[in-house]
């Protein structure tokens, strides 16, 4: 006889990955396929998760923070050394960039918006996610922009952009330009830590993240830049 809880586990599993398993079929009398997952029941999932290689080197998951009914996300590729260590995204160098785009050029706080990523663990050495590791952890992700609902996807170098809008053209094609994204638009742009090395191109995630300011309705802030 299956436990109640072994059945919730089996259904709650469902509605992450989509695969229909004989447990979550004989519970689903007792607990509604539809019923959407709140945000602590999904990263309760993560927090266990072995899925993919990649839980073998972390120190704790990197689940994502901020407002859960943010109109706007941003999502990165994974954790780096900072963000294993203290179990929040965008903590380390290219965190604080991240900081000043939010605030110097959107006018938000971080609190206002949400930050994700695409691999909730740190790859070893912070190597860039394999394509496998990636699509294992993505549909976190899925749950978690069901869940809030954004207006705007912001999604920072081309590991993410490629996982969300599965193409694999270059990002200095697709960034600029809204691209449909479920009920919400995706505006790809290049990573922080990309910046980082190449702050010619500062210039361009600016302009980026006006369009995404506008597309808002928001106002410019009083100091508008990216240094
Ligand atoms: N780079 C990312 O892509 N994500 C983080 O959380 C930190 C750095
Ligand atoms: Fe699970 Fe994602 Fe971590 Fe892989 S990276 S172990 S899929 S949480």
């Amino acid at each position: 006889m299956a436990t109640k809880k072994a059945i919730k586990a089996a259904v709650d599993m469902e509605r992450l990955f989509g695969t229909e398993t004989a447990l979550a079929s004989a519970g689903r009398k007792k607990a509604s396929r539809k019923a959407m997952m709140t945000m602590e029941e999904v990263r309760d999932w993560v927090d266990w998760c072995t899925k993919c290689r990649l839980n073998e080197g972390r120190t704790t998951i990197v689940f994502g923070e901020g407002d859960e009914k943010a109109r706007l996300v941003f999502v990165g590729e994974g954790p780096g050394a900072d963000e294993d260590k203290q179990g929040r995204p965008f903590v380390g160098r290219a965190g604080q960039m991240l900081n000043r785009i939010i605030e110097n050029v959107l006018g938000l706080r971080r609190e206002d918006v949400y930050i994700a990523n695409i691999v909730k663990c740190r790859p070893p050495g912070n190597r860039t996610p394999m394509p496998d590791e990636c699509a294992t952890c993505i549909p976190y992700l899925y749950k978690q922009l069901e869940i809030i609902n954004p207006e705007i996807v912001v999604a920072l170098g081309s590991i993410a952009t490629h996982n969300l809008l599965t193409t694999d053209e270059t990002i200095g094609r697709l960034r600029g330009r809204f691209h449909p994204y479920g009920k919400a638009q995706l505006m790809p742009t290049y990573h922080p830590a990309y910046l980082l090395r190449n702050p010619a191109d500062k210039r361009k995630v600016f302009e980026d993240m006006v369009k995404v300011r506008e597309a808002l309705g928001l106002p410019a802030p009083k100091k508008a830049d990216t240094e």
